[in-house]
């Protein structure tokens, strides 16, 4: 049997890596330090023989028991407002974190996928982002911390690459949603999703014309499976083209929860928040055969039904 280890595992990401790993036959050893992580993500997993957890921060030496034939590096706080709270454990996990598994990986003989995003392109000058543009990033800047470590972790991954001959995968992921976000986490979705529920104002920093594209969890995790199964190196963009503006977006969480009080409210607009952001996906196509499957229509009405329940306490109400 094929062990791989997850790291963030009770994340929002990491929890749905580990659900499909175990679906396909996989066994599932999940690690995450429960900074941002929750432990009622992965709970249904508790009593599989073929799931284990370490409660464990990857930032400091990993041991781990064992054959390990994959490795997905996934822990890292992943919202602005998290990694603004939490900028040296950032820095750590996406530097040294990602140097203690590439070590593991080395010592393993084992394949490592890591999580990389598309704020290493920060505020880009080049739109759609491709994988060839190196980005326009404030290396001091409040998102720097993030921004940074990612570039970062990509660095040193290629470096174990090239030389100790690694096997290594590189995941560029666009913004992504779905159940099990967490609800204070300060990103748009969730923010959205919680005020529209509660009847309150939706927080749209700026004019609300900057844009973003939002990919559907199970897209997302195709995608990922189908690069660490290729032989492919080099960074890969995952997320889905569909470019809207946060205005626009408000305007669409509003119309979907159907809370008469729920109105939109301006706040200023953070700083270095980058202005627009689409992948183009035209390697992850021809590479990988992947593309979204799931309309933003049709995510959102699932993503519904968990911060229903989330925020208001209903079951959710699927029909
Ligand atoms: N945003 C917003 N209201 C919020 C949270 C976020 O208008 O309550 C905006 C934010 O300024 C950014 C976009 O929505 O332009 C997406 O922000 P998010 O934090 O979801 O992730 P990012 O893509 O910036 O990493």
């Amino acid at each position: 049997m094929k062990r791989v280890l997850i790291t963030g595992a009770a994340g929002f990401l990491g929890s749905h890596l580990a659900d499909r790993f175990i679906a396909e036959g996989f066994h599932v050893i999940g690690m995450d330090n429960l900074l941002t992580g929750n432990l009622k993500n992965i709970e249904h997993l508790f009593s599989l023989a073929r799931f284990e957890f370490y409660h464990h921060d990857v930032s400091k030496f990993v041991h781990v028991p064992g054959q390990l034939h994959y490795i997905l590096h996934f822990a890292s706080p992943a919202s602005p407002i998290d990694y603004l709270k939490m900028p040296i454990q950032t820095l750590k996990v996406g530097a040294l974190g990602t140097h203690n598994l590439l070590g593991l990986a080395k010592a393993k003989n084992a394949r490592i996928l890591v999580a990389s995003t598309s704020e290493v392109y920060g505020d880009p000058q080049v739109h759609p982002q491709t994988e060839d543009y190196w980005g326009n990033v404030n290396p001091v800047g409040p998102r720097g911390v993030y921004d940074e470590a990612k570039r970062f972790l990509e660095a040193i991954t290629m470096a174990y690459h090239n030389y100790h001959k690694l096997e290594t995968r590189i995941v560029r992921i666009f913004n992504t949603y779905g159940p099990r976000m967490r609800v204070d986490d300060g990103r748009a979705l969730p923010a959205f999703f919680s005020q529209a529920l509660r009847g309150e104002g939706l927080t749209v920093f700026g004019d609300g014309s900057q844009t973003r594209s939002f990919c559907y969890v199970d897209d997302l995790v195709e995608g990922i499976f189908r690069l660490l199964m290729s032989d492919y190196h080099l960074p890969v963009n995952l997320g889905n083209p569909d470019e809207i503006t946060i205005k626009e977006f408000a305007e669409e969480v509003i119309r979907l929860v159907g809370n008469p009080k729920a109105h939109i409210v301006y706040k200023p607009l953070p700083i270095d928040d980058p202005k627009v952001r689409q992948p183009d996906i035209s390697r992850a196509r021809e590479i990988l055969g992947w593309e979204p499957q799931v309309p933003r229509s049709e995510g959102l009405k699932c993503t519904l039904a968990y911060f229903k329940e989330e925020v208001l306490g209903l079951g959710s109400q699927k029909n």
